[in-house]
């Protein structure tokens, strides 16, 4: 293989790749329009045409915006494979010495560079298209705000990780392995440390008072033989109108939070069967499952990547300088290349979990019903989309529609 050839086959994959998402995004675009305001039969009575049709647009509006920002990445790549901007930025970085530093602030500004450049995209897709749909309630100042603690967050968690691996690429032959061992043990410590510490960077989580709903909450994970050390209320309100609820937890600090979005548009027994249907991805060790299915591909994958460490082919085709780190921007850049077309065996996966954990609801519950209306209440609120396009749906659809999980809970 010759550089340019490398770099013409991996251009030519972005390309192929922005046309497929785009192909898929108008096509259910134009299939969603081809149905608008049309009521379908499970929310008849329940929702209105200028709803449905409000829905639609909602849809065709991100479906543009993505369109947009797909294109203007594919100029950025281009641009950067081209004109080999990050063997630049490195090589200016050079006279620093020391590689852990040098590798350190090339991390930081190529991340910070790519969190800029995508800005633009992110503050209309808040301040002009949740806004006009009526999700946004964020202001400019908390969206900031946000954002720096974002960075900062972000510099603190990835920096070190990657100079782990800098190191033991380094050091070390077995690295794949070391790197494997070390960004398991990472994102372990993450699972624990993300709710007690990071979140509350962001959101208030305060404890759900005493009464009916809390009583029943109890009774049900009792039941169930799951001890929950606290049940508290996210302000998921002070950023946006749309709304969810999540356990996490691992051995015994375990903990149900919900958005106060959601405690907004559900009474109790609909509230109930939502977390019902939380507590069932916990009880079939859904999420147990994926970590571990994301572990062998990622432990595969650093395999794969160490049998290709040496091709100065790839670094020199992709623009970058050949050097320890430039081996993780190879892999950062040629990775999604590959898992992206392995997407709707993902979206598959995880749709069958919600299946599940929807029937574990319904038994435990006794019943489907309230599961039902606290679906069709969410897909409102969310002006989700009741029939997208079905390739569609099967690429992108981590869960199933809504009118699929009615009738299978019928
Ligand atoms: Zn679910």
């Amino acid at each position: 293989m010759t550089p340019t050839i490398f770099k013409i086959i991996f251009l030519l994959a972005i390309v192929v790749e922005t046309a497929w998402e785009i192909f898929l995004t108008h096509k259910n675009i134009v299939w969603t329009n081809k149905n608008r305001g049309k009521i379908p039969s499970y929310l008849a009575g329940k929702t209105s045409s200028d709803e449905l049709t409000k829905s639609a647009d909602y849809l065709a509006a991100k479906g543009v915006l993505a369109t947009y920002e797909g294109l203007y990445n594919l100029v950025i790549i281009f641009a950067v494979i081209l004109f080999g901007v990050i063997g630049t930025i490195d090589s200016f970085l050079a006279p620093l010495g020391n590689i852990y530093l040098r590798a350190g602030i090339f991390f930081f500004l190529i991340t910070e560079i790519q969190n800029m450049l995508n800005l633009p995209f992110s503050i209309y897709r808040t301040f002009v298209i949740e806004e006009r749909f009526g999700f946004n309630k964020t202001t400019p100042e908390l969206f900031f705000k946000d954002l720096a603690k974002e960075m900062i967050v972000g510099i603190l968690v990835t920096i070190p990780l990657l100079l782990g691996v800098v190191w033991f690429i380094s050091e070390y032959n077995l690295w794949w392995l070391y790197s494997w061992v070390l960004i398991l043990s990472f994102s372990l410590f993450m699972t624990w440390l993300y709710p007690i510490i990071i979140a509350p960077l962001f959101n208030k989580f305060t404890l759900l008072p005493d009464g009916e709903l809390k009583n029943l909450i109890k009774e049900l994970a009792e039941k169930l033989g799951i001890s929950i050390k606290e049940i508290r209320v996210m302000d998921a309100s002070r950023r946006s109108g749309h709304s969810n609820a999540y356990f996490t937890g691992f051995g015994k600090v375990k903990r149900i939070v919900i958005f106060d979005t959601l405690i907004e548009i559900l009474n109790n027994k609909e509230l109930l069967s939502v977390l019902a249907h939380e507590l069932g991805h916990f009880k079939k060790r859904h999420i147990l499952k994926r970590i571990f299915l994301l572990q062998i591909l990622l432990l595969a994958g650093l395999y794969l990547a160490s049998l290709g460490i040496g091709f100065d082919w790839a670094y020199k085709g992709l623009g970058l300088n050949i050097n320890n780190w430039s081996a993780i921007v190879v892999f950062a850049l040629v990775a999604p290349r590959l898992t992206f077309w392995f997407t709707p065996l993902s979206s598959w996966h995880i749709r069958s979990h919600e299946f599940e954990a929807d029937s574990y609801a319904k038994e435990i519950i006794g019943t489907g019903e309230h599961l039902q209306s606290a679906l069709i209440a969410l897909e409102k609120n969310n002006l989700s989309n009741p029939e997208p396009d079905p390739l569609y749906k099967k690429w992108y659809y981590s869960h199933p529609t809504v009118g699929e999980r009615i009738d299978a809970l019928s």
